[in-house]
């Protein structure tokens, strides 16, 4: 069967290696791809918003199966265009998309479902904002509405940087229409993990647990990226926890969507925050996560393609998921100054020589070639990813990696897994 992949990020990439390995592959087309998708198959150039030219593309190259990697093109509807011209597309409608594209769909959904989230309130305006916040006196959490590229989310100790917040997002409207809603938070403690599950619209298949690494500095400070590094399995989810995950929020977001007629397919995402009274929701994501797919695909064992065709089908019962009993650790290297302003175009060398380390995967994100060369192209260059007998030895591996990878202002967080081996 011909595939194909719409994306071009870490994320991408770990998902085109694994389904590269599937027997039932025939030709494995990216759009339009990286550097690191293009040693999986064949990158296409057609940007992932570009709908009609991916339909007419997949008509024309015989694609048995599309599947989805960003969040811009679901919520724009990508799944039911394709599904239109009869080709099967793994991933949800746009109106299934909202649970992430949408958080005050997420927020209605889980109250009318009774998931247990951090308390919030909505707004439309921001004089009312405003004089909400400024009742309070404790910390605060700010979210914009719509999708805001992983950006939306202002975790404030002091309301007063809330009302900054809120007004940045409102007024100057830094995220344009997404920051029409706000939704202003309760802050939640605990340890973080994130749940990716595949979903049927019935049958929901978890996947291994993982924990992604936000901040920019070691320790957890600094500002929030798009993620600098992630393990697979995280030791705080529990056999236990799994069952109150399942039973009290992936069961019920399921059940939800299909009444709210609305059916869900696709990977479901549960970011949540464990609190000492249990799971709370932070936020859904209808696709995999970047970087937790990284140590997590590297760690499945099942083929790929027929549980994403098993997912289209409505029949997950029929497969199976294996999973290598290792740990997986993913270290991001970033461009020096990222999430702020940072330069392109820098030579990357040992990257074949880092490849070469066993169970090593080098994933590329923000890459390019440019005379002959492989070139830094983006904030998150590369994922250096790394399985091991133990989580001390998977990151002792990637790390061994990534000391080979070399480019100009190279950066990387050098405590990737710590909170897995200190447990
Ligand atoms: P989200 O995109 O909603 O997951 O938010 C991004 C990040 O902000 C999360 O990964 C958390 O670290 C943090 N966050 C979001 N909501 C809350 C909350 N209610 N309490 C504490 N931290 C939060």
């Amino acid at each position: 069967m011909n595939v194909l992949l719409i994306g071009s990020g870490g994320r991408e990439h770990a998902i085109a290696w694994k389904l590269a390995q599937s027997k039932n592959l025939s030709k494995l087309y990216t759009a339009p791809g990286n550097p690191g998708t293009a040693k999986c198959g064949k990158n296409v150039p057609i940007g992932v918003n570009d709908t009609d030219k991916l339909v007419d593309f997949a008509r024309e190259n015989d694609i048995g199966l599309v599947v989805v990697g960003p969040e811009d093109p679901l919520a724009a509807g990508v799944v039911d265009a394709f599904e239109a011209a009869d080709i099967k597309a793994f991933g949800p409608s746009a109106a299934a998309a909202k649970l992430e594209a949408d958080k005050v769909f997420a927020k209605q959904l889980m109250r009318s479902s009774a998931i247990s989230a951090a308390e919030g309130r909505i707004f439309e305006r921001f004089s009312d904002a405003k004089a909400y916040i400024a009742s309070r006196d404790e910390s605060v959490v700010i979210k914009a509405a719509g999708l805001a590229k992983g950006k939306g989310v202002f975790v404030c100790d002091d309301p007063a940087d809330g009302i900054l917040a809120a007004e940045k997002i409102m007024c100057d409207r830094i995220f344009g229409p997404a920051g029409d809603k706000i939704i202003v938070e309760n802050k939640l403690l605990g340890e973080e993990v994130s749940i990716l599950a595949f979903v049927d619209g019935r049958n929901i298949y978890l996947m291994e647990s993982s924990q992604d690494h936000k901040p920019i500095g070691d320790g957890d400070t600094g500002p929030n990226t798009g993620g600098m590094g992630a393990y697979s399995p995280a030791p705080v989810v529990t056999e236990d926890l799994i069952n109150r995950i399942t039973r009290e929020i992936l069961v019920p977001v399921v059940d939800g969507m299909n009444r709210n007629g609305t059916p869900y397919k696709g990977i479901l995402y549960a970011g949540l925050m464990i609190t000492a009274g249990g799971p709370r929701v932070l936020e859904f994501n209808v696709r995999f996560g970047d970087p937790e797919t990284q140590p997590v695909l590297i760690r499945l064992k099942s083929d790929l393609l027929e549980v994403c065709l098993a997912v289209c089908d409505g029949r997950l019962d029929e497969v199976t998921l294996e999973w290598d009993q290792r740990p997986a650790v993913c270290v991001v290297m970033a461009s020096g100054g990222y999430p702020g302003d940072y330069q392109k175009g820098k030579r990357i060398t040992g990257l074949n020589e880092a490849d070469r380390i066993e169970d090593v995967v080098v994933f590329h994100a923000g890459t390019a070639v440019k005379n002959g060369d492989i070139v830094t192209n983006g904030g998150r260059v590369l994922g250096v990813t790394a399985l091991g007998q133990t989580v001390a030895d998977a990151k002792a591996r990637a790390y061994r990696a990534v000391d080979k990878i070399k480019f100009d202002g190279a950066y990387c967080r050098r405590d990737i897994a710590d909170k897995a081996i200190k447990k």
